[in-house]
C-alpha cells in the first residue's frame, strides 16, 4: 500500500502522478504490485482558492448535495460550477486492486508497524491500514468552515447566505489576502443588491498598522484605498481577542476595550497545519511536518514523506505544491526502487540495477525558493490588488487571472 493522506491540491496530485506515471513505470520494470490509498475526510475537493467569492454567489455551492457540475472539458462563460468537486469519477479508470479511496480520517500512525490508523466515521471502529510508503499531505485548516473544508462546511455557507440577506453589519477578522478579498466581495454585494451605505457596515479589524502586510506596502495602501472607495472601515492595529454568538449577532471583544457587535463576523485569520494524528518529534514548533529537500520524513521510518501546506518547507501557497510533486514523485521511485532491488529475484535484478544506476546522480530536491507565485486579491467587479511571482500587477490583470472566473472553470 502506498497511502496518501489528504486529497487536495497535494494528495490530488501526487496520487495522479504515481497512477498515471510511477506505476507504469515500476511495472515495466517488474516492480509492480503497488496499490494506492487515498484517505479523505470529505468525497469532494474543495476549490477553496474561490472561497472568498462563494461567500456572495450563492451558485458556486451545490444546492442539493449530489448536484453535478458541468461535463469535464466544457468551458463556462458564468460562476456557474460549484466548488465542491467530487474526487473518485477522476479515478474511475484505475481497477480496485491499484486505487482504493477511503472516506475517513487519520487519527494516528505507528511508525514501529507501519500501519495508519484511520476513523472511517464515528459509529464504526477505527481501521489500521499497512503501508509500504507514506505520504502526508492533509495541509491547513482556516478557523473558519467558510475559508476552508471542515465537515460543516457546506451548511456554513448556507447559514451564511441566508445572515447575509438580511443583514447590516458583518465584520471580518484579518487583514490578509482573503480577510480583504472578502471585504470587498461583500461591500459589492451589498452595492447590487442596492443597500444604502448608510444602512449597512463593513468593518475589517486588520491587527496590523497595514492591512496585506506580506506583500509590498504599496499594495497594501492600493488596497486600503479601495476598500475606502467600497465602504468598508478599517480598524487597523486593533485586535480579536473572543467571540460570543448571541441569539441574532456575534459580540467581538477587540484588544482595545471595546467590543463590537455585528451580525456575523468572519475570521480570516491564516490556517493551522492538520498535524495533530502524528508523533512530535516530526514537527516543528508550529506543527508543521518537519521535512529535508527530498521531501522525506525522518524518524518515521523509511519511505515516509510530507508536501504542501502541511509541511515546514511550504508557505502556504499553492506554487509550494506544484513545485514539489516532481520531487516527491521521483523520490518515492527511487525508494521503492531501491527496496525492490534489495528484495527482488534474479530476473529483475539486473533491469533494476541498471535503472538506478542511472538514477544514481539525480538529485530530486525541491528548490528554495522566495518566489510567491500569484497572490491576487479581486476586490472590484473588473480589478483588484496583488503580485504576480513578486511583481506588483496592474488592477485589470487580478480581474483577467483571478476575478474573471476564479479559474473555476478549469478545476
Ligand atoms: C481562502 C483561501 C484562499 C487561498 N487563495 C490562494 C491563492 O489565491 N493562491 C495560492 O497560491 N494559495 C492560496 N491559498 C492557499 C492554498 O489553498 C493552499 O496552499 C492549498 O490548499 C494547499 O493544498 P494542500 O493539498 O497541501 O492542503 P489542503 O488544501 O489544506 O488539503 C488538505 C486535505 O487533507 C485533508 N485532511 C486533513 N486532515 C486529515 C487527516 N487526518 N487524514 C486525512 N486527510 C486529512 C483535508 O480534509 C484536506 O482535504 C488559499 C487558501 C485559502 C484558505
Amino acid at each position: 500500500n502506498i497511502i496518501v493522506l489528504g486529497a487536495s491540491y497535494s494528495g490530488l496530485s501526487v496520487a495522479h502522478n504515481f497512477l498515471d506515471d510511477l506505476e507504469p513505470r515500476l511495472s515495466a520494470l517488474g516492480a509492480s504490485n503497488y496499490r494506492l490509498v487515498l484517505v479523505s475526510p470529505s468525497t469532494h475537493f474543495f476549490f477553496n482558492i474561490a472561497a472568498p467569492q462563494a461567500l456572495v454567489s450563492p451558485s458556486l455551492i451545490p444546492h442539493h448535495e449530489n448536484r453535478p457540475r458541468s461535463p469535464k472539458g466544457r468551458r463556462s462563460s458564468t460562476l456557474s460550477d460549484n466548488l465542491f468537486v467530487p474526487i473518485q469519477p477522476a479515478f474511475a479508470k484505475h481497477p480496485f486492486s491499484r486505487f482504493t479511496f477511503m472516506h475517513g480520517q487519520a487519527t494516528e500512525i505507528d511508525h514501529k508497524t507501519r500501519r495508519v490508523t484511520v476513523q472511517v466515521d464515528r459509529t464504526n471502529p477505527v481501521q489500521q491500514i499497512p503501508y509500504h510508503a507514506l505520504i502526508i499531505a492533509t495541509g491547513s485548516s482556516s478557523h473558519s468552515p467558510l475559508l476552508s473544508l471542515h465537515d460543516t462546511t457546506l451548511k456554513a455557507l448556507r447559514e451564511f447566505y441566508h445572515k447575509l440577506k438580511n443583514a447590516t453589519h458583518i465584520a471580518i477578522v484579518g487583514g490578509g489576502l482573503s480577510g480583504v478579498e472578502i471585504a470587498a466581495q461583500i461591500a459589492q454585494y451589498f452595492d447590487q443588491k442596492r443597500v444604502e451605505r448608510s444602512k449597512r457596515r463593513i468593518t475589517l479589524i486588520s491587527g496590523g498598522t497595514q492591512v496585506l502586510k506580506k506583500l509590498e506596502p504599496s499594495i497594501g495602501k492600493q488596497a486600503e484605498k479601495r476598500l475606502k472607495t467600497l465602504g468598508v472601515h478599517v480598524l487597523p492595529n486593533v485586535r480579536a481577542q473572543t467571540l460570543t454568538r448571541k441569539t441574532r449577532s456575534v459580540e467581538c471583544d477587540l484588544d482595545n476595550g471595546q467590543v463590537l457587535s455585528a451580525d456575523e463576523v468572519i475570521l480570516a485569520t491564516g490556517v493551522c497545519p492538520n498535524t495533530r494524528f502524528l508523533p512530535i518529534q516530526v514537527c516543528d514548533k508550529s506543527n508543521y511536518v518537519i521535512t529535508d529537500e527530498t521531501l522525506r520524513v525522518h524518524g518515521i521510518g523509511d519511505r515516509s514523506y510530507a508536501i504542501g501546506d502541511c509541511a515546514s518547507y511550504s508557505d502556504n501557497h499553492i506554487l509550494d505544491v506544484y513545485d514539489a510533486v516532481p520531487v516527491l514523485v521521483n523520490n518515492l521511485y527511487k525508494d521503492l526502487l531501491e527496496y525492490q532491488l534489495e528484495n527482488s529475484g534474479l530476473e529483475s535484478h539486473l533491469k533494476l540495477r541498471n535503472t538506478l544506476e542511472d538514477l544514481r546522480d539525480e538529485r530530486y530536491r525541491r528548490q528554495r525558493s522566495t518566489d510567491t507565485g500569484m497572490l491576487l486579491a479581486p476586490m472590484t467587479k473588473y480589478g483588484g490588488v496583488g503580485s504576480v511571482f513578486g511583481w506588483h500587477v496592474p488592477s485589470l490583470m487580478v480581474y483577467l487571472l483571478k476575478g474573471r472566473k476564479y479559474r473555476i472553470d478549469s478545476v
